[in-house]
């Protein structure tokens, strides 16, 4: 819809209305469609050099995100961003679960030796979930590859072999198919297909173990075409830290597992704590992503940009477990909070995380149409499958604890309370988020395609065929809003009906 028509308004006349607009204080109107839903294209940066292939991020929260929900949502188009309510041995872990997922070239198999028994390789499937090992002289990457053993050498093997030696079950080098150090992934790919078999090793001129691939990842890139993934077919993923000092340790130990994107968590991010650990971070790990926050204003967006942020996380007591505005009367309605911020962010390439609020794909949209490049969700993926927890019924439904990390409960964990307290010697605890539940939202296989299908469908009547034209469309005031009274909102909820069912999907 062109301006001049008079229908609506630009983004800029919508937010300075005088006060701050929620999501749903507004609506956006629709344009000319000339394309499909699914020519769709959801591409949006997460920060200055990660992009994911849908703008749906999975928030740090310890009801929210480990690696079951990181890897579903890196495989279904997003990211997940893991918790640090925990140690930092165990968060670690949980990203390199995710790294280890989907692999183009594993380079560095596990192996074992001709001398190792049944026994190891049960502990291999024990610890790691694979039982396709290369055998080795030496029992590592860099010994001469004797044979290989996988999971049909050793499913009928009773307990009472267990001692039984690897090298008179493995079939030996002789018949294995191998490719040559060197080819690139396609190439090994089609050897390995033409073999028909579960693993190829990769082997130098001396015959010794390279490397492995996977005939499981060539599926697994197969069924997720929106996966998304690093330089070496890995999954993304990203994990938070804190501005405390002992958190450095948790930052190596984080880099060292592959994380490719640290999430700085705190609440009020335009402090000295985080500005110093922005620097820190990106003089020590020049090649780590960094995403500060939270901000909800410009002015504490510019600290953070100047300080060398590579995303900015916008959002203040919008959540669903929040009550920080209600307890301390800080934040910002997250309408405003995102156009601001993302309004100064896009003149410096800063990425912008719309954090919290989000309850529909149009909140996405929403966030999307008001400047933000990804929407990051609690409550929304809390009841799914991927999260952490065990479901419970109450009420007749299927419901997930869901708590805000400001919650005593969360607080009462170790690190819980870092979020919220940036001076760390204070004895009575201000509590900024509450406790409960949520229900059911089945795999986030499924969930997540839903929303993609929503976001698509919302910019296919917007009349934007991608997120930069949407940007684009904002920018240049050919996006029009419309801002809600409360009867257009009872308008536009279902109405009148004497009773109805709500199925989403
Ligand atoms: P993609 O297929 O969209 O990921 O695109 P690329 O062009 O980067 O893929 C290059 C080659 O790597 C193709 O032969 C893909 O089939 C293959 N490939 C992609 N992901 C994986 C993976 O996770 N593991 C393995 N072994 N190969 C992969
Ligand atoms: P297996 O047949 O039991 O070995 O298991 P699959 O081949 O079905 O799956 C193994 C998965 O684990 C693949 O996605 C690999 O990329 C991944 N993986 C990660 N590290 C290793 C490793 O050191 N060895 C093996 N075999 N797989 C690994
Ligand atoms: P699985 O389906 O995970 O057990 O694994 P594979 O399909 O890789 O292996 C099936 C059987 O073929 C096992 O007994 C292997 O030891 C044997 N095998 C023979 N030649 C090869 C080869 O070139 N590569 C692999 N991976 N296995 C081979
Ligand atoms: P939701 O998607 O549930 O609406 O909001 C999730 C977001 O709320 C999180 O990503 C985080 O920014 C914020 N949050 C999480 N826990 C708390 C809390 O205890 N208090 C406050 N004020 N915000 C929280």
């Amino acid at each position: 819809m062109m301006a001049g028509f008079g229908d609506g308004l630009t983004a800029e006349q919508l937010v300075n209305c005088g006060h701050g607009l929620t999501y749903n204080d507004f609506l956006i109107l629709p344009g000319y469609t000339d394309f499909t839903t699914s020519e769709v294209v959801l591409t949006s940066p997460l920060t200055k050099k990660l992009s994911l292939k849908s703008p749906l991020v999975s928030s740090p929260m310890d009801t929210v995100t480990e690696s079951a929900m990181a890897t579903a949502m890196a495989l279904t188009g997003g990211i997940g961003i893991i918790h640090c309510n925990c140690d930092m041995e165990y968060q670690a872990n949980e990203v390199r679960i995710v790294k280890k997922y989907e692999q183009g070239f594993i380079v560095d198999p596990v192996c074992l030796g001709p001398n190792d028994t049944v026994k190891d390789i049960w502990e291999v499937k024990k610890k790691y979930g694979f039982s396709g090992v290369p055998i080795t002289d030496s029992g590592k990457l860099g010994g001469t590859l004797k044979g290989i053993i996988t999971s049909r050498d050793i499913d009928f093997v009773s307990a009472d072999d267990a001692n039984h030696l690897l090298s008179d079950l493995m079939t030996p080098v002789e018949q294995l198919t191998v490719a040559k150090y060197g080819c690139n992934l396609t190439e090994a790919n089609l050897i390995m297909q033409g073999s028909k078999k579960g693993k190829l090793p990769i082997i130098n001129e001396q015959g010794e173990l390279i490397a492995l691939i996977a005939r499981t990842d060539l599926k697994k890139n197969r069924d997720f075409p929106l996966a998304n993934k690093d330089d070496k077919k890995q999954l993304l993923v990203g994990a938070a830290i804190t501005t405390h000092d002992r958190d450095r340790d948790r930052l190596a130990t984080l880099e060292k597992a592959g994380v490719d994107v640290v999430v700085i968590d705190s609440s009020q991010g335009n402090s000295i704590f985080q500005l110093e650990l922005i620097k820190y971070i990106k003089e020590k790990y020049p090649h780590m992503e960094v995403i500060g926050g939270n901000v909800v204003t410009s002015q504490q967006a510019k600290n953070l940009v100047e300080a060398g942020v590579d995303g900015l996380r916008v959002g203040m007591g919008s959540g669903s477990i929040c009550i920080t505005q209600e307890v301390l009367a800080v934040g910002r309605p997250q309408g405003t909070a995102v156009y601001r911020v993302a309004d100064y962010a896009s003149k410096h390439d800063v990425p912008v995380v719309a954090d919290g609020g989000i309850s529909s794909p149009g909140h996405i949209l929403r966030a999307l149409s008001l400047g933000a490049s990804t929407t990051m969700m609690g409550s929304l993926l809390a009841g799914t499958t991927e999260a952490p927890g065990e479901y419970f019924f109450a009420d007749g439904m299927r419901l997930k604890k869901y708590r805000g990390m400001g919650s005593l409960a969360a607080m009462e964990k170790s690190g819980g309370q870092a979020r919220y307290d940036m001076e760390r010697s204070q004895k009575v605890r201000v509590a900024e988020g509450v406790s409960g539940s949520v229900a059911d939202k089945g795999s986030v296989f499924q969930f997540v395609p839903y929303l993609i299908q929503g976001i698509q469908r919302a910019l296919q009547d917007v009349g934007a065929k991608d997120l930069v034209k949407l940007r684009s469309m904002m920018q240049s005031g050919e996006l029009r809003f419309e801002k809600r009274t409360h009867s257009s909102i009872v308008e536009g909820g279902v109405h009148g009906l004497h009773s109805y069912e709500k199925q989403l999907f």
